[in-house]
């Protein structure tokens, strides 16, 4: 059930933009930033980000059932299936677990279940549909500056009104994330709210592995002066991106870095600056995959 809702899709897929992840990444701390877009270092991804993948996958594949099948069992009998595919399409993702027993690899699977458990008590997938699920947004605004995303679910109530949910899955602290999610559903909202020019009624954010979900209401004021922030965030990465500098910013969050061995405040030498990726008409840059 993936849709688009791309103001402009063949200008959409080559330019560059602004994804939630990648000006979240800014706002943390710029040399993340520029690991990640401009250098596009590898990362492997941590058995507990594979989890969550999968659980999002699945609970994507469960929309796409029948609404009296969508129960617990029939969810939980996707992961191994769902899985299976995920690994054939990323190999690198099965071998983080080359060396394991089964039965490690059956306990890493038990934990989806219990994210798909916190899911099916949060909430009756049998009584709606969703409008879309993995929903690809994209927006110019005005300013021209392009924002890019995917939306986890997208609700449409028979009035017309809009939510925007999104599944928490991760492993670190809820409180670490809270803000970090907040910002990604306030981007989603302002996308919505160009694309469609209605603001968004309610912003879902369903956390997995504590079995809570916090709603949140935006106003239209307040989603303006956050497209501005998000204008600001794209002018300051152009001015970083014409000179390199890229600075770190230590926080709690460097725990879930993977780029500490090369970060100056823990000690590292970043590469050499490898110049920003220039757009290109004819070729997607690394921006445009940066989400
Ligand atoms: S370790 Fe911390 S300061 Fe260094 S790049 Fe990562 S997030 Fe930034």
């Amino acid at each position: 059930m993936t849709q688009t809702a791309t103001a402009d899709p063949r200008l959409g897929a080559r330019r560059p933009a602004l994804s939630p992840s990648r000006a979240s990444d800014f706002k943390q701390c710029p040399l993340l930033y520029r690991f990640r877009a401009v250098d596009r270092l590898p990362e492997l991804p941590t058995k507990a980000q594979l989890r969550g993948t999968l659980v999002h996958s699945v609970l994507e594949r469960l929309f796409a059932l029948p609404q009296p099948d969508r129960l617990p069992h029939r969810a939980k009998s996707l992961l191994e299936p769902v899985w299976t595919e995920l690994s054939a399409q990323n190999p690198d993702w099965a071998g983080l677990f080359g060396d394991e027993e089964p039965a490690d690899v059956a306990e890493w699977l038990g934990g989806a279940e219990k994210l798909l458990d916190s899911y099916f008590a949060l909430e009756d997938p049998r009584r709606f549909d969703p409008e879309a699920c993995e929903l690809h947004v994209e927006i110019e605004l005005t300013s021209g500056v392009r924002l890019r995303g995917y939306v986890d679910r997208l609700d449409v109530a028979p009035t017309g009104e809009l939510r925007v949910v999104d599944y928490k899955t991760g492993a670190a602290p809820r409180e670490i994330g809270e803000a970090k999610a907040m910002f990604q559903m306030k981007f989603y909202a302002v996308v919505l709210w160009r694309l469609r020019g209605i603001v968004p009624r309610q912003l879902k954010l369903m956390y997995l592995t504590d079995g809570q979900s916090l709603a949140y209401t935006p106003d239209e004021p307040e989603l303006r002066r956050f497209e501005r922030t998000l204008e600001a965030i794209w002018e300051a990465i152009l001015r970083a991106g014409k000179t390199g500098d890229f600075r770190p910013n230590k926080s709690r969050l460097c725990d879930w870095c993977a780029h500490q061995s090369r970060c100056p405040s823990f000690g590292g030498t970043p590469p050499d600056y490898p110049g920003w990726p220039e757009p290109d008409p004819g070729e997607e840059t690394p921006l445009d995959r940066a989400d």
